[in-house]
């Protein structure tokens, strides 16, 4: 077997290099500059074809996708396929930054940067590992297609274009590095929608709370008619919430704390705190009911179910909007492969007494733990790493890899050094960032090799 660690060390430089100038082109999804061939705006075009000119200048077979992916290919024809699917979009930069997000500053063995970990990093480790298995003539009897996608962090309408129109090929064996070590062999499903109906609530005028539907809403302003013994009420009561009363209006902030939708037992909702408050104090028995179905699990209404190898179903209701008596509510339902979400849905929409509206489902994905594609990637995984006691995981939320058939996902976040993703400060460790080659480029070998 190759010395994989010693070959990537090789890299180094050149790596850094790569990633730093791809770190710096904001590749923000920006719909005002969305025309023929980059449906994701300018700067995601440029992003991927700046991964596409690495691909040219490294001899891979390119080939763009309509400005939705980009596609490296390198092996013997017609043998069969490891795919990597990773993404070159990043999310919008907010918040107080060390360094400005897109200077791909390297500063004591750190590289920060929008995108640094999510996912330009793992992406360009996985480029060069293939590129180190193509330079040393180890790519024979397989074929490796690295494939960027320009859309993951808006839905991966990107991946899905790719295999629906794109003439994407199914691979024999895939991975995507755009998570955390060392795998994740199962991910629940996940449901959206919402809960609709028309109802007049007063004293209620109007509620709105929450931004996203896949977060705890930690924040809900409710404005109601002006009612001085409430107030008290809710003074002696020591609600979580700021008063503001004038003659006309009583307008009140109830407080949360929010989590990942995934894990709303992390996290407290304003929501129902809003709802078990007002229902209380006004007598109103349909908000009373209502906040019973923040139980995070769906039992209140019969929408609960458990699988060993995923674990609880979940219920987030993240966005609630009141206004000229339309009441809607958000709902991030995730479960595992024994649920039925269309009875849960329906259990949830009778006992509300609420109109259920489907969004979008994203299936579950559950791999055997001892098929070829897990086990050899985890071969690979240890034998790079020596964490021989690590497992594949088991998730609530969703990755890349739902969007690709025969395709788990596999790095490259690593435990204590979070990466902050979506965050400030955003960074990749450039000793994680070597080793991701690495392992990248043993797995694939691995799975090339494959009988
Ligand atoms: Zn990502």
């Amino acid at each position: 077997m190759p010395n994989f660690k010693k070959l990537a060390k090789g890299y180094e430089k050149e790596a850094i290099l790569a990633l730093q100038k791809y770190i710096r082109i904001p590749s923000v999804y920006d719909e005002h500059t969305i025309k023929e061939g980059q449906p994701f705006g300018e700067n995601v075009k440029k992003a991927l074809d700046y991964f596409a000119k690495l691909g040219e200048d490294y001899g891979f077979e390119v080939r763009k996708v309509d400005g939705y992916a980009v596609e490296l290919e390198f092996g013997d024809k017609n043998a069969p396929l490891i795919g990597i699917y990773g993404h070159s979009d990043v999310v919008p930069v907010s918040g107080e930054w060390k360094y400005p997000p897109f200077s791909a500053t390297l500063k004591d063995g750190e590289i920060f940067g929008r995108g640094a970990c999510d996912d330009k990093g793992p992406l360009t480790a996985a480029l060069y590992a293939v590129k180190l298995l193509k330079d040393n003539g180890l790519i024979k009897g397989y074929r490796v297609k690295i494939v960027s996608g320009g859309d993951e962090e808006r839905g991966s309408s990107c991946l899905r274009y790719y295999f629906e129109k794109g003439n994407g090929e199914t691979p024999r064996f895939g991975f995507t590095p755009d998570a955390n070590w060392p795998l994740i062999y199962a991910e629940k499903g996940i449901t959206h929608g919402t809960l609709a109906k028309k109802i007049d609530l007063k004293p209620i005028i109007a509620m709105d709370g929450g931004t996203v539907s896949n977060a705890v809403c930690d924040s809900l302003l409710v404005t109601l008619l002006p009612d001085e013994k409430f107030v008290k009420y809710l003074q002696e009561k020591k609600i979580p919430c700021d008063i503001n009363s004038t003659k006309e209006l009583l307008m009140l902030r109830f407080k949360g704390k929010t989590a990942h939708g995934s894990t709303p037992e992390l996290g407290v909702s304003a929501i129902k705190l809003a709802f078990e408050t007002i229902g209380a104090y006004y007598k109103n028995a349909f908000l009373s009911k209502l906040s019973t179905i923040f139980d995070n699990n769906g039992k209140s209404f019969g929408g609960y179910s458990h699988s060993t190898e995923l674990g609880d179903s979940t219920f987030n209701f993240g966005v609630l909007h009141y206004m000229m008596n339309e009441l809607s509510l958000s709902v991030d339902f995730r479960y595992g492969e024994n649920a039925s979400p269309e009875e849960s849905t329906a259990k949830l929409a009778a006992y509300t007494e609420m109109e259920f509206h489907l969004d979008s489902v994203a299936p579950y994905l559950l791999y055997d733990k001892k098929s070829p594609l897990v086990s050899t990637l985890m071969k690979a995984y240890k034998k790079e790493t020596m964490k021989f006691f690590d497992k594949p995981l088991a998730i609530g939320g969703g990755t890349y890899a739902k969007e690709a058939p025969n395709t788990v996902a596999f790095g490259a976040e690593w435990k204590g050094h979070p990466g902050n993703m979506h965050s400030p400060d955003e960074y990749i460790f450039v000793k994680d960032f070597i080793n991701d080659i690495a392992i990248y480029a043993r797995a694939v070998y691995m799975l090339g090799n494959l009988k």
